[in-house]
Formats: C-alpha cells, sequence, structure tokens
C-alpha cells in the first residue's frame, strides 16, 4: 500500500486543513459518478482510506508511528502495535517469529458405563502440526534467516516524528522485516514460511474414570503447533455424559427406580436389575412399601482417581393392579372384608393363606 501522504500528495507536516482541502481536489477528480473508470475507482479506495487515517489525530499519530517508510509486504500495523505495546509491554528489540499454538476446545460424549470404567478414546481433530519439512524454522532446507538490513537485526528503527509537543525522537518497528530483526528471503515451500501445516490428526486419550458433564480435562501441548516453531497449544475436553435410561447420577451414587407388582410387595421377592456392569441381584423384602429405598453397596460410579465407588440406590414403586377379572376382583373383595387396619402395615404378616392365593392369580 502506497504511503497515504503520498497518495493525497501532501507533506508529513501537513496541517488538518491542508489534508481536507487535498482529499476534496482528489475526490472530485475520482468519485465514481464523475469519473467511472476501473483505475479512477481503486484510486479513489486508496485516496478515501489515507484521508481516513490521516484526518483521525489519534490514527494519524498511529500511522507516523507504525510506518517505519516502504512498509510493503501487506502487513498490519495493528500487529505491530500488539506485539510491542500490548503482547510484550514496552520490551524492545527484535520480536520472536515463534508464536505458541492455540488452544483448543474438544467435546466428547460418554455413556454411563464409561463414565464408571473409564474408556479410551481417540479423538479426531482439525488442527495445526509442525512443518516437517522445516522443522519449524519457516526457512527453505539449507538455508536460514539473514540479519535485517534496514534495522541491522534490531528490530526497530528510530527516526523524527512530529507530535502535539514538536518533533521527538521515537523509535518504532523496522517495516522491513516487521520487528523480526531477520529476513526469511527463502520461505520453506511445504509451509510457507509459516512453520507449520493445517492437519487433521487423531489423538489418543485416556479418559478416567468418574468424570462428569462439563467436567474439562486439560490436555497440556496436545494442541496446535505454534507458528515458527512456537510451543503447541493445549487441548481442552470437556464432558458430557449421555443421559442413561435406567441410571441417574448423584454424585458417586447411582439411583433408579422399579416397578415392583402388588403382590410381590407383599411377599417379598428377588428380581435382577440389568445393570451397566452386568445383572444385579435385588432382594425385596416382603411388605416393601413405595418409596422404600434399596441400597446396593459399590454399584455406583467410580470416584474420579479414586478407587471407591459409589452405591446403587434402587427406589421401589409399588404397582397398583389396574385390570382386574371378577375372579380377582372377588377376591380382593374378600381381602378388604377381613382388612380391619387397611393403613396398619402390620395386617400383611397376619393374613398369609390370603395372600398365598392372590400371589397364584396376579403374577408378578
Ligand atoms: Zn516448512
Ligand atoms: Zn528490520
Amino acid at each position: 500500500m502506497a504511503d497515504h501522504y503520498e497518495t493525497l500528495g501532501v507533506s508529513r507536516e501537513a496541517s488538518p486543513e491542508e489534508i481536507k482541502k487535498a482529499y476534496r481536489k482528489l475526490a472530485r477528480q475520482l468519485h465514481p459518478d464523475v469519473n467511472p473508470s476501473p483505475e479512477a475507482a481503486e484510486k479513489f479506495k486508496d485516496v478515501t482510506a489515507a484521508y481516513d487515517t490521516l484526518s483521525d489525530p489519534q490514527r494519524r499519530q498511529q500511522y507516523d508511528l507504525g510506518d517505519a517508510g516502504g512498509a510493503g509486504g501487506g502487513f498490519g500495523f495493528g500487529d505491530i502495535f500488539d506485539a510491542f505495546f500490548g503482547g510484550q509491554g514496552s520490551r524492545r528489540g527484535p520480536r520472536s517469529r515463534a508464536q505458541r499454538g492455540q488452544d483448543a476446545l474438544v467435546r466428547v460424549d460418554l455413556d454411563l458405563a464409561e463414565v464408571i470404567f473409564g474408556t479410551h478414546r481417540d479423538i479426531e481433530i482439525a488442527t495445526a502440526v509442525r512443518c516437517e519439512t522445516c522443522e519449524g524454522s519457516c526457512c527453505a532446507p539449507g538455508t536460514s534467516p539473514t540479519t535485517c538490513s534496514t534495522c541491522g537485526g534490531a528490530g526497530e528503527v528510530t527516526r523524527q516524528v512530529r507530535s502535539v509537543l514538536g518533533p521527538v525522537v521515537t523509535s518504532s518497528p523496522c517495516g522491513v522485516c516487521q520487528g523480526y530483526g531477520t529476513v526469511i528471503e527463502h520461505p520453506c515451500d511445504t509451509c510457507h514460511g509459516q512453520g507449520r501445516v493445517r492437519s487433521q490428526v487423531t489423538l489418543p486419550v485416556d479418559i478416567p474414570a468418574g468424570v462428569d458433564t462439563g467436567l474439562r480435562l486439560h490436555l497440556p501441548g496436545q494442541g496446535e503447533a505454534g507458528a515458527a516453531g512456537g510451543a503447541y497449544g493445549d487441548i481442552y475436553l470437556e464432558i458430557r455424559v449421555r443421559e442413561d435410561e435406567t441410571f441417574t447420577r448423584d454424585g458417586d451414587n447411582l439411583l433408579a427406580t422399579i416397578e415392583v407388582s402388588m403382590v410381590d410387595a407383599v411377599f417379598g421377592t428377588t428380581t435382577t436389575l440389568p445393570g451397566v456392569d452386568g445383572d444385579i441381584e435385588l432382594e425385596i423384602p416382603a411388605g416393601a412399601q413405595s418409596g422404600d429405598v434399596l441400597t446396593v453397596r459399590g454399584r455406583g460410579v467410580t470416584r474420579l482417581r479414586s478407587p471407591i465407588r459409589g452405591d446403587l440406590d434402587v427406589t421401589l414403586q409399588v404397582r397398583t393392579p389396574t385390570k382386574l377379572d371378577h375372579k380377582q376382583k372377588d377376591l380382593l373383595k374378600q381381602f378388604a372384608e377381613r382388612d380391619k387396619h387397611p393403613l396398619t402395615p402390620g395386617l400383611i404378616k397376619d393374613q398369609p393363606g390370603l395372600f398365598s392365593k392372590l400371589r397364584g392369580k396376579f403374577g408378578r
């Protein structure tokens, strides 16, 4: 991009009025309404960009500081200002080309069984890897960066600029080497001088038992390769646990609810619940009530980074029969007639004969 002052045809010391006047004059010649040629349109764009910068005192000052003369190469001044005044504070001297790679957040969905026992996943990620041709040096094989002749390797040039306080000597990043102090004359063909290339990689990850939704596993140095041989970024693996049909999780414990027939609740029974790690035998005691909880020790979730496993709490829900035939209704009516204390649990033990009959009728 041409120098803004040259574009407007004014001196570097031009006053705001002179800049405005120069812009108006050029705009009258180049405005698309006046001059439809593509060259004029291009020039008009440049002139407007120059005016936008130079008419704003702050941007003009920044431009004056950042423009080291014949910048070329199309780099943004913003980058350099970030590097010098943001990223690296007030540090002076050549800056390093090497930049740390980006961190990446990767989500992984797990089943409950994987959470209980831990799991291994091969995760596909789109990332950047170090260039194998130049090994991150950015230079074609057999070549190396040469010291910048403009700044002598300092990465910055000093010059006198106009400021509101009068002329001051200021140093600014060297525009030729972009502040690096060296120039790469023969960039690596493979990575176009970036020192890294985009790639799809498979990342093997061991996920420990006991993780939960929202937990982020930090995998340092497993992320994107840095530019110009810079350090690798990190990967954060964010866990999401899929809902299970049978079990819900409560910390290290698992919760489940099972239905028990009225008759099984009365007489007690054994049943099996298909667990994530094999069948779980449940002993339902005689006289079980809806809402009773059976605790099975050690069949919950493994605690993170520990061998301890939580418990499984099974809540019983007694199912009241809804479709009864005549015989069943008669039997229940007989039961009701003899049931003097319908809300007293002790009743169950007093009526074994009747319940034996009921058991055969209702099944399980
Ligand atoms: Zn390379
Ligand atoms: Zn330089």
